[in-house]
């Protein structure tokens, strides 16, 4: 969901040369294998396993198969393969523009790396991202969604430039109540949301640990935050970080959509579970958006804009 203002490329786009990388699982703490290599136009992003028969190694990147999103997002096919912890990746690719991609790896979760997208952007600008010549679509938001779960809630409303507010509220001081919203333009993504880390409590991982979670994690690549502040030497990136990551994780689960969307997300104390939902209730309802082409979404960009310009002359000159 990231654009540059007035026209966004209208073509499908993949990458330009494959792209290989070693990291570590946050869960599993495995060493993990991956190659991100060009895909052909309409074919979307999708995993495959090299550590499983060939024929089941095929997972295909979309909000239809989540399977778990307890403490990540993971995906699953009808053979029971799953491949976890993709929302990162995923946030990264949207982030840069890529529609297509052929992702091998050889284990079941994506590595962590920092526990942010910032190496992912890098590797991907480093190998290029290139036009297909074959159109882009977009889902552009027509009337509101909304999904609750307790006190967690989420709501897509039409807008003409993507954007996502995030309301997060922790007891614990070091996060507190952060509010923050980002117009997803420009380079927005790059430079704001893409270096923002993942982050876990000191007090919770010696239990995630015996439950043989969190194995891969450290300072290294997570913030981790306990009853005096944030732990980790280096500090923080953004005073905001934490509420900059919750931003991060919802562009990664919304790229699990079949086009990128064009609305305004809003969400309350946001996770993959309501991320998920929210999609699931989104495409429940046809008459909630459209499917329309990138030279169609520019056209309504343009438009939204000069109305916009032309309701601050109106106020302008109202009050001479
Ligand atoms: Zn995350």
């Amino acid at each position: 969901m990231v654009y540059s203002k007035p026209a966004i490329g209208t073509s499908q786009c993949t990458i330009n040369e494959s792209i290989h990388y070693v990291g570590v699982g946050l869960h599993s703490g495995h060493k993990v294998s991956m190659s991100l290599h060009p895909a052909t136009p309409n074919s979307g992003i999708f995993f495959v396993r090299k550590d499983v028969q060939s024929d089941h190694a095929f997972i295909r990147a979309s909000w239809r198969n989540v399977v778990d999103t307890r403490l990540c997002t993971v995906l699953g096919n009808e053979h029971g393969v799953t491949i976890s912890t993709v929302e990162h990746l995923l946030a990264a690719l949207r982030g840069c523009g890529v529609d297509n991609l052929m992702i091998e790896i050889n284990s079941d979760e994506v590595p962590i790396l920092d526990g942010s997208c910032a190496p992912l952007v890098k590797l991907i600008k480093k190998a290029g991202v290139v036009p297909q010549r074959v159109p882009r679509y977009g889902i552009w938001i027509e009337r509101p969604v909304e999904v609750k779960q307790g006190e967690r809630y989420s709501i897509l409303t039409p807008s003409a430039v993507p954007r996502i507010t995030v309301d997060i509220e922790f007891a614990n001081a070091a996060i507190g109540s952060q509010c923050l919203t980002i117009d997803l333009i420009d380079d927005v993504f790059e430079t704001e949301i893409a270096p923002a880390r993942t982050f876990g409590f000191a007090s919770e991982l010696e239990q995630l640990r015996e439950q043989g979670l969190a194995l891969g994690g450290s300072m290294r690549n997570a913030v981790l935050v306990d009853d005096d502040g944030v732990v980790n030497p280096e500090g923080l990136r953004f005073s905001d970080e934490f509420a900059r990551h919750k931003i991060l994780d919802c562009i990664g689960d919304l790229a699990l959509a079949d086009a990128p969307i064009f609305g305004h997300l809003y969400s309350h104390k946001p996770g993959h579970r309501l991320n998920n939902a929210l999609l699931r209730e989104l495409f429940a309802h046809q008459d909630a958006w459209t499917r329309l082409s990138f030279d169609e979404i520019n056209r309504r960009m343009a438009r939204a804009e000069s109305d916009s310009d032309s309701q601050l002359k109106t106020v302008v000159s109202m009050n001479r």
